[in-house]
């Protein structure tokens, strides 16, 4: 299963090559077709910024029920690697990409 770039409409990136091709705010990857660099859309955006957020609010409740330094570092570092894996899942398989706006 490949996605299609919005620019030419080829089936042009892989799964991992759409997933790195970064937010709206990064320069993105060029489609091997024709060469426009693309991003991932709004979707991507927001499902990112939700998963950020409920990793830093579990960062911060962590910080105040654990006393331990090792669980400290093991619950507060865990939410945020899983935060991260979980966005580029999502970017691997869902939402859109679109022409990046940024120029290099
Ligand atoms: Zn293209």
């Amino acid at each position: 299963m490949k996605h299609i770039c919005p620019h030419c409409g080829k089936p042009s990136f892989t799964p991992v090559q759409k997933a790195l091709c970064g937010g709206l705010s990064s320069s993105g990857k060029p489609c091997q077709e024709c060469g426009v660099r693309c991003v991932n859309g709004k979707a991507s955006l927001i499902v990112n910024s939700v998963l950020r957020l409920i990793a830093f609010i579990m960062v911060i409740v962590v910080y105040f029920v654990h006393t331990n330094l090792m669980q400290v570092l093991i619950f507060g570092v865990g939410p945020l690697v899983a935060a991260y894996i979980l966005g580029f899942l999502f970017d691997m398989f869902f939402g859109k990409l679109v022409e990046a706006i940024k120029r290099v």
